[in-house]
């Protein structure tokens, strides 16, 4: 019984590793394309900043420790470029190799999609999505010393890829084509970054298309991604409305025996309660766990997602979960939304101003998102709002939370609470 998984990365390796763990007997094969296997992808701005010195510190594990640790084999440079799912077995590039399955995990990631402009196959423009992006920019940087960086995308690749040009001394400008920043519709979360990127001399123009590269001499293409699905959907697999692979709860695709996990694939979100195209590390690796268990003869579900993601722009945190009330209004909700600005810990402790923003259903009274943003404690608030979400709770749920408090590390009266107790007055 072989268990072949396509991709080397998160999702991958995740259900690779999850399904050795079940079944000790079964064969497993994973296929990579690439030259790099189990990297961590979110580390790469912090790479090309600088801070993480060695890229050999983001590759988590290599072929060999999986072939001697865990009796899984992993193929690099073995790229799939097609599946035959009534043969069960996929054919590679080199030498047109066909490779049996009994079970199949696809794994294929996602990759940047490009902006149509002039100049945008030109040397100077970039991508920052795999280990070898990082370093032919890094090596860019080196050679060419450009010194104005132009960032095209306010996502938040786009944003953490600006600060780490920023702080290496490069003239910043990001563009975006909608207005606002993160695809949030939240022109208050706008304000904020804006107003930090500014304190950075960091120039963000919100509404404008890249039409040429204007004299720019460096330019990251930071503009979204497209999920690698075009061997799936050519075996039969079906997309969904975003374009990624569709699963079922137990991340199965319509083809028995052939599971998808990660940025290839779509994820039941939670608040809307339709499928959603968030790829995020953190579901990749959950969904892969599921998918490899569930391939080696386990029954598994994934329980979804709330959307929850955080970011570092020059020092501050800017997180969110679940939908701005942009979004929910979009979604059919009738949303309320509060906003409080509160110390982070006590004021003796160095505590931080952060802005927390709640956004409930006038209707139900149940809680649709948040977002947070501020130099301390952002991180330990949006987890307590996607708990929140994960659990459908209502506005007066959130008022009862018995929070964690000591002076050095929160207030009395929670930022996430005092945002609760303001809009429980308007639901
Ligand atoms: P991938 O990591 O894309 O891996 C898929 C693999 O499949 C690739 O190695 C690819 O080469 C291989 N492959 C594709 N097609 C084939 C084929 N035909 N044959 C063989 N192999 C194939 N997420 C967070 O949660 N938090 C963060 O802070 C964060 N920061 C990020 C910062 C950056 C700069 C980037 C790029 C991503 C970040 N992410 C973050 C996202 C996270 O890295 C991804 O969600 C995660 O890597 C997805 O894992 P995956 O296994 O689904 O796909």
């Amino acid at each position: 019984m072989r268990l072949l998984v396509i991709g080397g990365v998160a999702a991958g390796l995740s259900a690779a590793s999850r399904a050795r763990r079940i079944d000790p007997s079964l064969e497993i094969v994973v296929l990579e394309k690439g030259a790099d296997i189990s990297y961590g992808a979110c580390g790469l701005p912090y790479y090309l900043e600088g801070r993480v010195r060695d890229a050999g510190q983001l590759k988590v594990y290599t072929p060999e420790y999986f072939r001697t640790e865990r009796n899984i084999a992993v193929r690099t440079g073995a790229r799939v470029v097609s599946i035959s799912h009534a043969r069960r077995e996929v054919v590679l590039d080199r030498a047109a190799e066909r490779v049996h399955y009994d079970k199949l995990v696809i794994a294929t990631g996602a990759r940047p999609r490009t902006a149509d402009f002039e100049g945008a196959a030109s040397p100077q423009v970039f991508t920052l999505h795999t280990l070898e992006d990082a370093e032919r920019l890094k090596t860019y940087l080196r050679d060419k010393q450009p010194k104005h960086a132009l960032v095209i995308g306010a996502g938040y690749i786009g944003l953490e890829t600006a600060d780490a040009l920023r702080r290496n001394g490069l003239a910043v400008t990001v563009v975006e084509q909608s207005p606002d920043v993160l695809g949030r519709g939240d022109a208050e979360l706008t304000k904020a970054v804006r107003e930090r990127l500014e304190r950075f001399r960091v120039v963000l123009q919100l509404n404008t298309r890249v039409s040429d590269l204007q004299g720019y001499d460096l330019a990251i293409m930071a503009t979204g991604l497209r999920p690698n699905v075009e061997i799936a959907a050519e075996a039969g697999v079906q997309l969904g409305p975003a374009g990624a692979i569709r699963v079922d709860e137990h991340m199965e695709t319509n083809l028995p025996g052939v599971y998808a996990a990660g940025d290839c694939a779509e994820a039941p979100h939670l608040v809307t309660g339709r499928p959603a195209y968030i790829p995020l590390g953190t579901t990749a690796n959950k969904m892969g766990r599921v998918a490899g268990a569930n391939a080696a003869g386990r029954r598994e579900r994934f329980g979804g997602i709330v959307g929850t993601a955080i970011l570092n722009v020059f020092g501050m945190g800017v997180a969110f979960s679940g939908l701005s009330a942009g979004q929910a209004r979009r979604e059919g909700f009738s949303p309320v939304s509060a906003r409080i600005t509160a110390n982070s810990r006590a004021g003796y402790f160095d505590g931080r101003p952060m802005t927390v923003e709640l956004v409930a259903d006038s209707a139900t009274r149940r809680l649709l998102g948040g977002s947070i943003w501020g130099e301390d404690g952002v991180e330990g608030r949006i987890n307590v709002i996607a708990t929140a979400l994960y659990n459908r709770m209502r506005v007066e749920d959130l008022e009862q939370l018995d929070l964690a408090y000591a002076p050095p590390f929160a207030t009395v009266w929670d930022p996430v609470v005092i945002a609760a107790q303001q809009l429980s007055k308007m639901v």
